[in-house]
């Protein structure tokens, strides 16, 4: 016999999350509030953190922490806030990032080229490592663990142009490396997300920093309804993809994961290249 369990999965835990100002992270912040963590979410928008905050389920439990993670100076001292705050850290999610828009090399002069590659590589991946060098000392008090966010351009093309397809497949690097290096104190893993409708935005290099994805998702460009998709009448909601990060992030439901990347894309890798109209669809 099971006995009722009523506490959630991060009951008593404590989580810092980059980008927790909107999308995919104000989601993870909101689920993880509701499994019994208390949550720190770190961005470079000081109003849209504040906003998350007032507007969440157990502002009590949470911490608004504003500053770039270009900045070395900022994570650590966000980490310090946490810890003053909350007395320890379990759980990193590096997340905070930006798109290239699917701009392809042919659309970009050597300038842009190099102006995107600065600024999204110093988001997606300088950003990323910067999170877990300020962090894994507090990781290792803890036996804590990474969470961080890739995307389906983490193994696939047409996520993004070469330069965000490059960025997120050094996020699949990252989770290996550092996963081999923080062992056995502290578990590394990723959730590689597909399309999600947020507030993702562009590099302010090329101007593209005021256009948001939901837009392109208003105007159908991208669709939670793409043919090529297995599961494509799943939801595009970030709060539909959160289920992953309370997983990895758990000790007791994943302490012996390390190095993994759970696909949460509706299946993009199993889609082949066959007539999926004469299957799964008339199901
Ligand atoms: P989002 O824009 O809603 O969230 C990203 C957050 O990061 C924002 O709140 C933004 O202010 C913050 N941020 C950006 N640059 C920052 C910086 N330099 N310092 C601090 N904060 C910064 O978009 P999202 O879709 O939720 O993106 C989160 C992650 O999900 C990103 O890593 C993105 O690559 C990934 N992702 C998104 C999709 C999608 O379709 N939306 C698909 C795959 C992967």
């Amino acid at each position: 016999m099971f006995a009722t369990q009523q506490a959630g999965w991060l009951q008593g835990d404590v989580a810092l999350i980059t980008g927790g100002g909107s999308g995919i992270g104000q989601a993870v912040a909101e689920r993880y509030l509701a499994e019994g963590a208390s949550v720190a979410v770190f961005g470079r928008d000081a109003d849209k953190l504040k906003a998350v905050v007032e507007a969440s389920s157990a502002p009590e439990r949470m911490l608004a922490l504003p500053g770039d993670v270009r900045s070395s100076e900022d994570l650590h001292a966000a980490v310090a806030q946490v810890a003053a705050r909350f007395g320890k850290l379990d759980i990193l999610v590096p997340n905070a990032g930006i798109w290239d828009y699917n701009r392809s090399i042919t659309r970009l002069d050597g300038q842009q080229l190099t102006d995107t590659f600065n600024e999204l590589f110093s988001i997606n991946v300088l950003g990323y490592l910067l999170t877990v060098q300020a962090a894994w000392q507090e990781l290792v008090k803890t036996r804590g663990s990474v969470v961080m966010t890739l995307s389906n351009a983490s193994f696939h093309t047409a996520g993004g142009g070469p330069v965000y397809t490059a960025s997120k497949f050094a996020g699949r690097g990252l989770v290996n490396q550092l996963a081999y290096e923080l062992a056995p104190k502290v578990r590394v893993n990723g959730v590689a997300v597909g399309a999600m409708n947020t507030d993702l935005r562009g590099p302010a290099s090329i101007g593209l920093n005021e256009r948001t994805i939901s837009d392109s998702f208003a105007r159908s460009e991208i669709t939670g309804n793409n043919p090529l998709i297995p599961l494509h009448d799943a939801s595009v909601e970030p709060q539909d993809f959160t289920g992953s990060y309370v997983l990895l992030a758990s000790r007791k439901n994943a302490g012996n994961i390390t190095g993994a990347i759970v696909p949460v894309d509706g299946g993009i890798a199993v889609r082949g290249f066959g007539d999926r109209a004469a299957g799964g669809d008339q199901l």
